[in-house]
């Protein structure tokens, strides 16, 4: 009988399995994840973005542990030499009438106790030359990183602390009692005291295995990246981002400098027909279907139709892509977006159609499910995974 299997091989999982493992000496932890390498998934296809708290909620959770992880990313990536760049970031005002948005998004991550420095079109010529904008936010305390080397080296140090991780191993269903969990993978059955389900994009599914009434569903939303040719590596020295619409928890085509070295712009945020497809034309049946019958999303559609069609426009047509971009970088062509690599978000929507904005929990008598971990939860995972065994503990899982 093991102590704990933790369902999920992304950041969330390992931060979690690494500190449960250091909170409970001795105790037997399997991690298993279906893919044959960690990371596979949204930790492995973000922006590599470690956030600094502007846009969240005063007080949620998301505002408090994006600040929280972004010192302790920092430090952790010091500590086992994995490359960070405190790079700070331009959010740039472009329009007139982003101009109250944008004033509202300063005091909010004043609110949130970060420095910000409000910089006028002049100035952001001299940082930023090929930049252009009305007006910009400076955000010193943002960075860039590797969250797959992080992910890695959390699972170095969770095997260093006693646990132990089964890649290739799909949990197919789940069966609690009184004393354990019946666990049945591709690979048999296993048995369990206590299990942590960190299944991102497919959260909600493993939560109803575990007999969870749900009030959500995950709808994937993928965002696709453009590479910029090498001699553009140098264009920005900052991350430069949009006003975002604070309707949504999406933060706009951005140009990001990497941690490899490079620059990519994006991402956009379409509705993906396939949980974990990556190609614009993805598509799976069972995929599909769930979103389809979900009452929550044909609300949300209705409320959104625009703004669905124009990031699917936007998804379609480069040209339409390009013109997000020349926005702040004018001098951008079409020949700039070189084919990258997309991701999929997995985004929590209730069944009133609302996007869940802050991270979700959900649990049985023996099992936590991490259910809504969107941006930045990479930046937030220490804490996130600190929160989770923090909960385990108290509901008695940790001797
Ligand atoms: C396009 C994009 C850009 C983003 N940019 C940023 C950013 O710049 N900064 C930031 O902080 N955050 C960013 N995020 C968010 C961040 O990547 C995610 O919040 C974070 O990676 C979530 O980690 P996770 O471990 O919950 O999920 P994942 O990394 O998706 O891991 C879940 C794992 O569970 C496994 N799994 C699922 N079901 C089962 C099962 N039944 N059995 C076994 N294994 C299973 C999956 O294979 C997967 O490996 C971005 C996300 C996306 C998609």
């Amino acid at each position: 009988m093991l102590d704990f299997i933790i369902v999920g091989g992304g950041i969330i999982g390992l931060s979690t399995a690494m500190q449960l493992a250091r909170r409970a000496p001795g105790a037997a932890i399997l991690l298993v994840e279906k893919e044959a390498e960690l990371a596979a998934h949204q930790t492995g296809r973000n922006s590599g973005v470690v956030h600094a708290g502007v846009y969240y909620e005063p007080g949620s959770l998301k505002a408090r542990y994006c600040r929280e992880g972004n010192a302790e990313t920092a430090q952790f990536a010091a500590e086992h030499g994995i490359a960070f760049d405190r790079c700070g970031k331009l959010i740039v005002a472009t329009r007139e009438d982003e101009l109250p948005r944008f004033a509202k998004l300063e005091d909010r991550a004043r609110r949130n106790g970060l420095n910000v420095e409000r910089i006028d079109a002049a100035e952001l010529r001299r940082r930023e030359p090929h930049i252009a904008g009305l007006a910009a936010l400076h955000v010193p305390e943002t960075g860039i990183t590797d969250f797959p080397a992080l992910t890695r080296a959390m699972a170095a140090d969770f095997i260093a602390a006693g646990g132990t991780i089964a890649c290739n191993t799909q949990v197919l269903s789940l069966e609690e009692d009184p004393d354990g969990i019946n666990v049945a993978t591709n690979s048999g059955v296993l048995r369990t005291r206590h299990l942590i389900g960190c299944a991102g994009l497919n959260a909600d599914r493993l939560a109803a295995m575990a007999g969870i009434e749900l009030d959500f569903a995950i709808v994937p939303f993928r965002g696709e990246y453009f590479r910029l040719p090498a001699a553009r590596d140098q264009i920005v020295s900052h991350l430069i981002y949009p006003v975002p619409d604070p309707a949504f928890p999406f933060l706009g085509v951005h140009l990001t400098r990497m941690i490899g070295g490079y620059v990519t712009v994006g991402p956009n945020a379409v509705l993906s027909l396939k949980r974990e497809g990556y190609s614009t034309f993805a598509f799976d049946p069972r995929d599909a279907a769930d979103i389809v019958r979900f009452s929550g999303f044909r609300r949300f559609l209705a409320k959104n139709f625009r703004y669905g069609m124009g990031e699917l426009r936007n998804s379609l047509s480069r040209q339409r892509y390009l013109e997000l971009c020349q926005r702040y970088c004018p001098e951008l062509t079409l020949d700039d977006l070189q084919p990258y690599r997309s991701g999929v978000r997995a985004q929590a929507m209730f069944a009133d159609g609302t996007l869940a904005h802050d991270f979700l929990l959900r649990r049985t008598a023996r099992s936590i499910h991490v259910c809504n971990a969107p941006s930045p939860a990479a930046t937030a995972a220490l804490p996130i995974g600190r929160h989770i065994v923090d909960e385990a503990a108290a509901t008695g899982f940790v001797a």
